[in-house]
């Protein structure tokens, strides 16, 4: 289940099935307990939005003292709707925040390092969080509606399953705050391809087709035999006084975070 956190005026959210491991630090951010103002208030952590670096990094700085992390050591991805997976070490260790970064087309990171926080970012795009208890390994997806068409979720439990040796048994999901089938209005040939590879249970008609994506997701994460997936349920759009909706927001917002960390 996810839950809301409050901690130093910072609000944000934690899986408790992670928190119960107790194997690592982790949140999903929301908008609210940073320094950026204007369209981007407040914890804005998008270093391509309307805001400055100097906001942007005191940002970071924030949520890291507040959940408990290294901020000299967060390690980020860039993002570019493609479904890549790459393998953080200890020299990846900082790259995007304290040092330059050569971490190009990823989408998703995972480690079996202590102490390296991995970040995603995210703006209605599905936060998908992996914890194998078993080999204490982690993983974080950006999975949008491209990345959750191009499957990225098993491309980072085979990464994990070839890196760690993991099994997806031992691997627990955690599905964030994203835009739901409420607000996932797509044209009818995104809608078409989404049928024909997915199914058309997960094609909703309203006025225009919805996508349910985060069943599509949880799906994808069964189907390579996980067996806990939590779901937070939560549409960023319903909520945009909580969090950065890009849709919501007609594309002037900021940008949050899922974060996580393996304690060492
Ligand atoms: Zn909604």
């Amino acid at each position: 289940m996810f839950v809301y956190k409050e901690n130093n005026n910072v609000k944000y959210l934690v899986i408790e099935e992670f928190e119960k491991t107790n194997l690592v630090n982790h949140c999903f951010s929301t908008r609210i307990g940073g320094v950026s103002v204007g369209e981007v208030a407040s914890l804005n952590f998008g270093f391509k939005r309307k805001d400055t670096k100097e906001n942007v990094l005191e940002n970071f700085k924030i949520i890291s003292k507040t959940i408990g992390v290294d901020y000299s050591k967060l390690t980020l991805t860039d993002q570019v709707h493609k479904a890549d997976v790459y393998v953080v070490t200890e020299a990846d260790a900082g790259k995007g925040i304290t040092v330059a970064s050569d971490i190009k087309e990823i989408d998703a990171l995972v480690t079996n390092v202590p102490n390296i926080p991995l970040v995603t970012f995210h703006a209605d795009c599905i936060p998908v969080f992996f914890l194998d208890t078993a080999t204490k390994s982690i993983g974080l997806a950006h999975s949008g509606w491209k990345g959750t068409y191009e499957n990225i979720s098993k491309n980072v439990i085979d990464k994990m399953k070839v890196e760690f040796g993991s099994n997806p048994n031992d691997i627990i999901c955690g599905i964030g705050p994203s835009i739901l089938t409420c607000h996932f209005e797509v044209g009818e040939d995104v809608a078409n391809d989404f049928e024909e590879r997915y199914g058309k249970e997960y094609i909703k008609m309203y006025n225009k087709p919805h996508i349910d994506l985060t069943s599509i997701v949880e799906a994808q994460l069964r189907n390579c035999g996980v067996k806990t997936v939590i779901q937070s349920n939560i549409c960023t759009y319903c909520n945009k006084n909580i969090f950065y909706s890009y849709r919501g927001d007609n594309h002037k917002t900021g940008s949050l975070i899922s974060i996580m960390a393996l304690k060492g």
